[in-house]
C-alpha cells in the first residue's frame, strides 16, 4: 500500500499576544501596586510592542480592591495609536464607566461551565449571556466594541471536562448579542493541547467570521503546548501576562497566565512574527516580578532566552 504523504504542519506567520497582565496578572497577586506602578507597566508593555492591552477592570471595588483604581489608570496611560486598550466589565454601570474614560474596548465574561456560571454569576450561562444584552445595546450606541470571555470552556473544578456541545451553546447566545470576538479561555489549567486543537477547529469551522482568542494559564504546565495546539487549528491570537503573574482564587493553587516573555521567546524561536521588542518585555517582566515580590511562573526570567547561551559557556551542558 502506498504510503499517504501527510500534509505539513500550517505555522502561522504572525500572532497578536493580548497583555493580560495588569488585570489577570495584578488582579491575583497579594501585592498592592500604585496607580503610577500600574501607569508605568502598561505604558513600557505598549511602547514594547502589545497591540492589546487588557489595562484593568470595571468590578465592584469592594469585590476586587486590586481593581478599584482602573478609572484613573485608564485616565492616566499614554494611548498609542493602533493599540487597544481593553477593560473588563460586569454590568451596564461597568460599561459606562468605560465610556466615561474614553475607553473603546470592552470584555464580558460567562463561564461555560453550569455550576460555575451559577455560582459566580447566579444564573446558567445561557441567560447570564442574554443578561448582557442591555450592555450590547449600550456600546452599540456608544460605538465600543465587546469581546466575549469563556471561562472553563475546556474544563471546570467542579464540573471536570467540558464538552464542546456547552462551549458552542454559549458561543452562539454571544453571538446572538452581536458580540464578534470570543475568547476560549482555560481559567483552570485543565485543557490539553489535543482538546485545545479539536475545540478550536470546532468554533473556527462553526463561526468562521468570527474573530477568535485562546487564554491558558500555565497551572499544569500545558500552557505553551496548549498555544501551539491553537496555532496548528488556525487561530492567531493568544493571551499572555508579563511575568505570568497571577492565578485564580476560584482554583486551588492556580498558575497565572502563561508568561508573556516565555510565548514571546517560543514565537521568536518558531519564526513566528509577533512585533514585540522581547528585550524590552523581559525587562518589564522583571520589574514586575520586583514589584509582586516573589518568583513568577516565567521560564525565560529563571533559564534566559536561547541566544542568551550561545557563545556564553566554555563548557557542553552536562546532560
Ligand atoms: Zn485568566
Amino acid at each position: 500500500m502506498p504510503v499517504e504523504e501527510e500534509a505539513p504542519p500550517r505555522w502561522p506567520s504572525r500572532v497578536t499576544v493580548c497583555e493580560v497582565g495588569p488585570r489577570d496578572g495584578l488582579q491575583n497577586e497579594k501585592a498592592v501596586l500604585t496607580l503610577e506602578q500600574k501607569v508605568e507597566l502598561i505604558d513600557r508593555i505598549s511602547a514594547a510592542g502589545a497591540k492589546i492591552i487588557e489595562v484593568g477592570s470595571f468590578v465592584n471595588p469592594k469585590a476586587v480592591p486590586r481593581m478599584a483604581d482602573t478609572d484613573e489608570v485608564a485616565r492616566r496611560i499614554k494611548r498609542l495609536d493602533g493599540v487597544e486598550y481593553r477593560v473588563l466589565v460586569f454590568n451596564l454601570r461597568g460599561l459606562e464607566r468605560a465610556e466615561a474614560v474614553g475607553l473603546r474596548k470592552a470584555k464580558l465574561t460567562v463561564s461555560a461551565s453550569r455550576t460555575h456560571s451559577i455560582k459566580n454569576a447566579g444564573k446558567p450561562p445561557e441567560e447570564a449571556v442574554k443578561a448582557f444584552a442591555d450592555c450590547a445595546e449600550y456600546a452599540a450606541s456608544k460605538g465600543i466594541t465587546l469581546s466575549g470571555a469563556i471561562p472553563t470552556s475546556f474544563g471546570c473544578n467542579f464540573e471536570g471536562r467540558i464538552p464542546i456541545e456547552q462551549v458552542l451553546s454559549v458561543v452562539a447566545s454571544f453571538i446572538e448579542i452581536g458580540v464578534r470576538e470570543l475568547s476560549l479561555s482555560d481559567t483552570t489549567g485543565m485543557a490539553n493541547p489535543r482538546q485545545v486543537y479539536e475545540y478550536s477547529r470546532m468554533v473556527r469551522e462553526t463561526y468562521p467570521d468570527i474573530t477568535w482568542n485562546l487564554h491558558f494559564h500555565n497551572t499544569r504546565g500545558m500552557g505553551l503546548a496548549n498555544v501551539v495546539a491553537g496555532m496548528l487549528a488556525g487561530v492567531d491570537r493568544f493571551d499572555a501576562g508579563f511575568a505570568g503573574l497571577g492565578g485564580c482564587p476560584f482554583v486551588p493553587n492556580a498558575a497565572g497566565n502563561i508568561a508573556t516573555e516565555d510565548l514571546l521567546h517560543m514565537c521568536q524561536e518558531m519564526g513566528v512574527q509577533t512585533d514585540y521588542d522581547l528585550d524590552e518585555v523581559i525587562s518589564i517582566a522583571r520589574y514586575a516580578r520586583d514589584l509582586v515580590g516573589h518568583d513568577t511562573d516565567s521560564f525565560i526570567l529563571r533559564a534566559g532566552r536561547n541566544s542568551d547561551l550561545v557563545g556564553s559557556r566554555d563548557e557542553a551542558p552536562k546532560n
